[in-house]
């Protein structure tokens, strides 16, 4: 039997912590038998159980969550979201590929807000393209390059020198930036939990539920601290925490990764934040940070990644107050109000692990930071998969698939290695 520990959420999420209160859905307790289990309440596990019961109506199927929806990564994320991207290259090849990825993506994307409209929830969802910020020289040759990239695949976009970085999100940090108009920005809390209350009348939903073992004994046999529930197939939709299962440990790291909002600024501070009433940078360097508006008056600033375990709560507090000072000296006098950290699931080729990893057990597991629309759209292939109505070779062509990764202790020297490197390298993007 396969024993798992589970992930606990000791600091509050910021972007929940901004909504109304809501009442989770009730603890399993007892015995159960169910068709599905899913295992996870983010974007994977949510679109699994979804879909599950779009194409099985009359299937029983129960989602089991350690904790609540709003207190996962699915709500700690910084909400970038995007029906398409543009290619990493322009070879025949990464053409090829970024187009299969972009049919996925525009299906996952366009699945969730057909979601929103039919139960008619939102989640503050706007249009607001996406600026990549340079405040390095290697970040300025690596956006010339994007814009490059840009300019002979046709994608709309512009290019910023620092003084057009400034009048948009009306700070100095960045000598260059390129603003393309595709990307969409969320509040990931209001949109986990949309999700959640709006399921099939076929999917139970238990949150506060962790799933502490799990066995195959003819059937799948699941226990959580109060409950025995047996389930014909299983999803496992809990991301890095697969791993505590026992499946992929040679597939995924696990990320720590932190994320602040401001207090609420007075009118006049809020007219710091430039003259775009929504944007969202992402760093040229992909160990830097990311800033976001937030509504008319915060900002909410993302930074740090720590192996495997997390970082003490003060440091990522004062990193993070720092980061935001930085970019920001004209509102030092300005706090953070929420600080919280979450994980990802990162491959050492950036693709996930999609498919089925035992008879009857199938997981989807290292969106790579990415996983609000790739989750959702893994999760729903997955449940297609399952019901084999879905081709294995379409997932694999767009996204490739996690390759291996050196067993310890390779694999954490690895990675502080290029960890330190990157570091380096992304200079004052950190
Ligand atoms: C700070 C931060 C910023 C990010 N920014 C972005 C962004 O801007 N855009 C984007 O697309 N992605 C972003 N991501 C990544 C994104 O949040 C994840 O890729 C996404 O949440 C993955 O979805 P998932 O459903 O696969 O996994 P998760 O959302 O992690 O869901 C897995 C669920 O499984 C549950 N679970 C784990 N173990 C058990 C168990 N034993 N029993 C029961 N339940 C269990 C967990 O509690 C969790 O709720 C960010 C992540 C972080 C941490």
């Amino acid at each position: 039997m396969a024993r798992s520990s589970y992930p606990r959420y000791p600091d509050a999420c910021g972007w929940t912590a901004l909504l109304p209160p809501r009442v989770p859905r009730p603890t399993v307790s007892g015995t159960h038998r169910v068709k599905y289990a899913v295992v996870g309440g983010g974007y994977t596990g949510l679109a699994a159980a979804r879909r599950l019961a779009e194409l099985e109506p009359g299937a029983s199927i129960m989602v089991l969550e350690a904790s609540t929806a709003g207190e996962g990564s699915a709500a700690r994320n910084s909400g970038f979201a995007s029906p398409r991207d543009v290619p990493s290259g322009a070879t025949q090849a990464e053409l090829q590929r970024g187009a299969a990825q972009n049919r996925l993506t525009e299906e996952g994307f366009g699945w969730l807000t057909e979601i929103m409209e039919r139960y008619g929830f939102g989640c503050e969802l706007e249009l607001t393209g996406r600026i990549k910020g340079a405040a390095t020289e290697a970040g300025a040759a690596l956006v010339r390059s994007q814009r490059e990239g840009a300019l002979r695949l046709g994608v709309a976009h512009e290019f910023l020198d620092a003084g057009q970085m400034e009048a948009r999100i009306g700070s100095r940090y960045y000598g260059a930036g390129l603003f393309t108009g595709e990307g969409y920005l969320l509040q990931p809390a209001a949109l986990i939990q949309g999700l959640a209350d709006c399921l099939p009348g076929s999917v139970a939903l238990h949150e506060n539920s962790p799933v502490t073992a799990l066995r195959r004994r003819g059937q799948w046999q699941l226990e959580t601290p109060e409950a025995r529930i047996t389930a014909d197939a299983v999803v496992l939709a809990t991301n890095a925490a697969v791993k505590n299962f026992g499946y992929l440990r040679d597939r995924l790291v696990t990320i720590y990764t932190y994320a602040a909002l401001t207090e609420a600024m007075r009118p006049e501070d809020a007219a710091h934040l430039g003259f775009m009433a929504h944007w969202g940078l992402l760093p040229a360097h992909r160990l830097g940070t990311t800033v976001r508006r937030v509504g008319t008056d915060r900002l909410m600033v993302r930074s740090m990644y720590s192996y495997e375990r997390g970082i003490a709560p003060e440091r990522a507090r004062e990193t993070l107050l720092s980061c935001f000072h930085r970019r920001y000296p004209a509102l030092a006098h300005v706090a953070l109000e929420y600080v919280w950290g979450g994980t990802t699931a990162l491959t050492m080729n950036g693709s996930p692990f999609w498919g089925q990893i035992d008879a009857g057990l199938f997981t989807s597991a290292g969106c790579n930071g990415a996983g609000i629309v790739k989750g959702t759209i893994l999760g729903k292939r997955l449940a297609e998969l399952m019901l084999v109505v879905a081709d294995p070779q379409e997932v694999s062509a767009a996204f490739g698939t996690a390759n291996w990764i050196a067993p310890e202790p390779f694999r954490s020297i690895g990675f502080h290695a290029i960890a330190a490197v990157e570091r380096r390298r992304a200079g004052a993007e950190a």
